[in-house]
């Protein structure tokens, strides 16, 4: 072993120079995203298989998981005349008896072993087909063992790393192996002391070595879920240098930036407010009164409102942007649809009206000329509120005066378009940034959402407007359709309106695009008949999509057959029917926002889930939670759970780093104490320039380099 000083350990030595590596695997390490002995350190075993008792072949017990360890002594692939099915079939051989291994359609096994090669098979063992004398195991895990170093493939809970071509776990394990030994005991702190001793954490060192090679008595299960103290060690640290991360920028961006303090008592306000048609409701008060003390400070606002669909989030961020406007600065509103744009539009254009302010639609297909003019009527400061999609991001538009950035729809955004828009009311001049708000319909556990929306303060409209009748939700299989449409039919000669949503096939606009028209024309021809069916769906011009949307509003539509574009923020509240075909195709939240466009009025609402009998079970799932709950916060939870926080947060997209090891939803517990202590840490020492923080600084720099630009945003 060599000695390597705690100080200087050298973390980002690249992978080629370590041993029994070198430049051509290290190729192939980059495959695995591994660069340097610090990746390669943390490449952690995706899984653990036991192979501490490694049985003879004789003493085989039928039925029975087990491993063994052998000699091939013949190898031959067998192509079944019945079936087409070819098989490998492997005799291996101990100095007890020989067993017989086969694999079923994987002709390229043939190659991967020759006779006279020491392999290990694990798996359920049985008498053979032709003898009962003669064992056999189907398709066993199986791995080559180089015979110089049995010791580590076997006798032991052995870890499973992720292959790659020309790169195999075993090849993966001997090469870990010789590093720990080389560098294992001199891994570094670094977590502070203070919270290794809070906690009784396990050493670093200790952690990293016992999750590649478990002690003897490990348990495999909690190895295999993640459960161990070991990984709750790594876990912690991961989050705990994500929470400082962010809690470091929060500091910077409350401290250090310098924001708009407007004048929050607003006669724009109360005029809007005398305007409405019903009170706010207590959550939209506090919610409001939050948003104003953030304004009235001199740091940049950045909130974010969290509120079912259906919460009144838009009033809210209305009075937000009056305030804005009174002090004379202009407003953005950024929505993730073109149609939620022009819907935003339509529903503010008459109060704006009524209070003499001037707001303009920046759609992606304006003509040359009219966005031209929209531009320069946006420069000039002559529009108070600008509502728009991702166009608003692009280099072209220039604000006057841009005071507050309001983001709808969050969840479709990612933190650094945020950071963009945010840029564009940077006044270099008076040096300020606009205040940021931004709302979402997707309800998770606080914690979580104060993670994943990094830097934001959260705000929770927990209630809806009163005098909702709650949606009843039923689910029926193909045939059950005609039932559907009856009850659909009933809805309408109440004089209501419906809508029916096509299946999202998201490769393919243009199938989507099929299955709504082909769909529209069979119900202009059969059952509905009678009624006036109205189309709409992303490839229609704005006008056209504005027409039909008006026709429905006016109620000239009595069904409105559609892909997903309506999805979010549409409102209609004689609309009392959702049908939903091939639902079980749909993701939980969108299934949740699509519920959530009826509902809206006094009237009993309806959602009818039409679903193929065949459908995965992660589907049924779905469906399930989807008729027995109408609480966003309880679907966004159900939803994390059926799909696992990856997937459900979209890292990629939302611009939070990639947790290797800590899970959020299984380390919730963890990651509530990881932010509180991250955040005293931080607030102790805000430039994490003392000396207590310098081997956490150094680690900050070293794990999230390039993948946190938001650490450097503002
Ligand atoms: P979301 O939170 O889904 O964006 P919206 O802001 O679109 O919800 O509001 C949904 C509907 O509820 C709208 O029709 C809106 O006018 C209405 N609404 C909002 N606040 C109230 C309230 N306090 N009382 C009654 N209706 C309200
Ligand atoms: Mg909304």
């Amino acid at each position: 072993m060599s000695a390597v000083s705690n100080q200087n350990f050298p973390w980002d030595l690249s992978v080629q120079y370590i041993k029994k590596v070198g430049p051509a695997r290290a190729i192939l390490f980059g495959k695995l995203n591994i660069q340097t002995l610090e990746d390669l350190l943390y490449f952690l075993p995706f899984r653990y298989e036991d192979r501490t008792e490694i049985k003879k072949i004789g003493s085989l017990v039928q039925g029975e998981e087990q491993t063994v360890y052998g000699e091939i002594i013949s190898i031959s692939l067998i192509q079944t005349a019945r079936k087409n099915m070819q098989i490998v079939e492997a005799l291996i051989r101990d100095d007890t008896g020989v067993l017989l291994a086969k694999w079923f359609n994987q002709p390229y096994l043939q190659k991967t072993f020759k006779k006279g090669d020491d392999i290990m098979v694990s798996g359920k063992v049985r008498t053979g087909f032709y003898s009962r004398s003669h064992l056999e195991m189907e398709s066993p895990q199986y791995e080559r063992i180089d015979a110089d170093e049995p010791q580590l493939h076997m006798g032991r809970i052995v870890p499973v790393y992720h292959e790659t071509k020309g790169l195999t776990s075993r090849q993966i394990r001997s090469i870990i192996w010789m590093l720990l030994n080389q560098y294992g005991s001199a891994i570094p702190e670094i977590l502070p002391a203070s919270l290794i001793e809070k906690y009784q954490f396990l050493p670093l060192s200790k952690a990293i070595c016992e999750l590649h090679f478990p002690e003897k008595g490990a348990s495999l299960p909690l190895l295999n879920t993640g459960k161990t103290l070991m990984h709750q060690r790594l876990a912690f640290d991961e989050l705990f240098l994500l929470e400082i991360g962010l809690g470091f920028r929060k500091n910077q961006v409350e401290t250090k930036e310098k924001g708009i303090a407007f004048n929050t008592a607003s006669s724009l306000v109360t005029r809007f407010l005398g305007h409405l048609p019903f009170q706010l409701t207590s959550a939209q008060t506090r919610v409001f009164s939050e948003i104003t003390k953030d304004m009235a400070a001199e740091f940049p606002m950045h909130r974010l409102i969290q509120g079912d669909v259906g919460s009144g989030k838009t009033i809210v961020a209305m009075m937000a942007i009056l305030i804005a406007i009174e002090n004379g600065f202009q407003a953005a509103l950024m929505v993730p649809t073109e149609i939620l744009a022009e819907q935003h539009t339509l529903n503010l254009a008459p109060y704006f009206e009524a209070l003499g302010l001037s707001l303009l639609l920046l759609a992606s297909d304006m003509k040359k000329k009219e966005k031209e003019i929209a531009l320069t009527r946006i420069a000039a400061g002559e529009v108070d509120l600008v509502i728009g999609t991702h166009a608003l991001i692009q280099e072209t538009v220039a604000f006057k005066k841009l005071g507050l950035v309001v983001v709808d729809e969050q969840h479709k955004f990612g933190v650094l378009q945020r950071a963009r828009l945010s840029d564009k009311g940077c006044n270099p001049r008076e040096g300020h940034r606009p205040d940021i708000l931004v709302m979402t319909a997707t309800p998770i556990p606080r914690t979580l959402a104060l993670t994943v929306y990094g830097d934001l303060n959260l705000s929770v409209i927990d209630r809806l407007p009163p005098g909702r009748t709650p949606i009843q939700t039923r689910l029926f299989y193909g045939k059950g359709r005609a039932q559907a449409y009856q009850l659909l039919e009933e809805e309408l000669r109440r004089g209501r309106q419906g809508y029916l949503v096509c299946p999202l096939i998201e490769k393919s606009e243009a199938l989507d695009l099929k299955a709504a028209q082909t769909i529209a024309a069979s119900l202009t021809t059969g059952f509905f008949s009678h009624r006036r069916i109205g189309l709409l769906h992303g490839r229609l011009k704005r006008e056209e999509k504005e027409a039909v949307m008006r026709a429905f509003r006016e109620g000239q539509i009595d069904i409105l057959v559609t892909t997903t574009v309506i999805e979010v923020g549409i409102d209609l509240p004689n609309a009392t029917v959702m049908m939903i075909e091939h639902a079980e195709r749909f993701g939980l939240a969108q299934l949740h926002q699509l519920r959530g466009r009826v509902g809206r009025g006094a009237e009993r609402s309806y959602c009818f889930l039409i679903a193929e009998f065949a459908q995965s079970q992660e589907a049924r799932a779905r469906l399930q939670v989807m008729q027995q709950s109408t609480d966003g916060f309880k679907i966004a939870e159900e939803d994390l759970k059926i799909r696992g926080p990856g997937e459900f947060f979209g890292t990629k997209q939302s611009g939070l780093p990639e947790l290797k090891v800590a899970n959020l939803l299984r380390d919730a517990m963890l990651l509530e104490s990881a932010r509180t202590e991250a955040f005293c840490w931080v607030t102790a020492d805000p430039r994490l320039d003392q000396p207590k923080s310098v081997s956490l600084r150094a680690a900050l720099e070293r794990k999230w380099k390039g993948k946190i630009e938001w650490l450097a945003v503002g």
